[in-house]
C-alpha cells in the first residue's frame, strides 16, 4: 500500500501495518507490539480515538471503533499483544474473568465476531481469485484492515490455516 495522507482515514491502519512489519510472534500466536508500550505493558500507538495499540487493533478486527463504555481485552493475558485472534470486546466484569478462560474465545465463538467460518473462507477465497480488499471488505460488511489481517494469516488462522505472512510482501 503506499502511504496515505496523514490526514486520510486511512492513514493509520496504514500506520499500525507498518509497525506490524517488526512485530514479535511468539509461540502462543501472539503478535507482541515492536514500539512504545506505556507503564502497564500495552503498546502505544496514537490514533484520533486514543493511543492503546491494541484497542486499534481490535478495532480493525471489528470493522468498527470499539465501544467508548468496552474495554478491549486480552484473551492471552499478555499487555503488548496486538492479535486480533487474542482481542475482544468487554467490560470490567469479562476482564476479571479472563484468566480463567485465556485463550478460550476464538472466531465464531465469540459473540463480538461479526463474521462466521464460513464468510471467513470466502473473504481467503475471493483475496486468492486476485479481489482487491477493499472490494472483499464491502461484500462481508468489514473493514479493509480486517481482511487485510485474515488474508495474512493474522486472524481466523484456526480456520484459515494460515501463517503470518511477511507483510511487506504481497
Ligand atoms: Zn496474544
Amino acid at each position: 500500500m503506499d502511504r496515505p495522507g496523514l490526514r486520510s482515514p486511512e492513514y493509520h491502519a496504514w500506520s499500525f501495518e507498518q509497525a506490524l512489519k517488526t512485530a514479535v510472534r511468539t509461540e502462543s500466536g501472539c503478535v507482541e507490539w515492536p514500539r512504545a508500550r506505556d507503564r502497564y505493558g500495552y503498546g502505544k500507538f496514537q490514533w484520533p480515538e486514543g493511543w492503546l495499540a491494541h484497542r486499534f487493533a481490535l478495532g480493525l478486527k471489528l470493522g468498527r471503533p470499539v465501544g467508548q463504555e468496552f474495554m478491549a481485552l486480552h484473551t492471552c493475558d499478555n499487555p503488548p499483544c496486538v492479535s486480533p485472534d487474542h482481542l475482544y470486546e468487554g467490560d470490567g466484569a469479562d476482564n476479571g474473568r479472563d484468566k480463567a478462560r485465556a485463550g478460550t474465545v476464538k472466531g465464531e465463538a465469540n459473540p463480538q465476531s461479526r463474521l462466521t467460518d464460513d464468510d471467513v473462507r470466502g473473504i481467503i477465497e475471493q483475496c486468492d481469485a486476485g479481489e482487491r480488499l477493499a472490494d472483499v471488505a464491502e461484500r462481508f460488511g468489514v473493514t479493509p484492515g480486517a481482511v487485510w489481517f485474515i488474508e495474512r494469516g493474522f486472524a481466523w488462522t484456526h480456520v484459515t490455516g494460515r501463517a503470518p505472512k511477511d507483510p511487506t510482501r504481497r
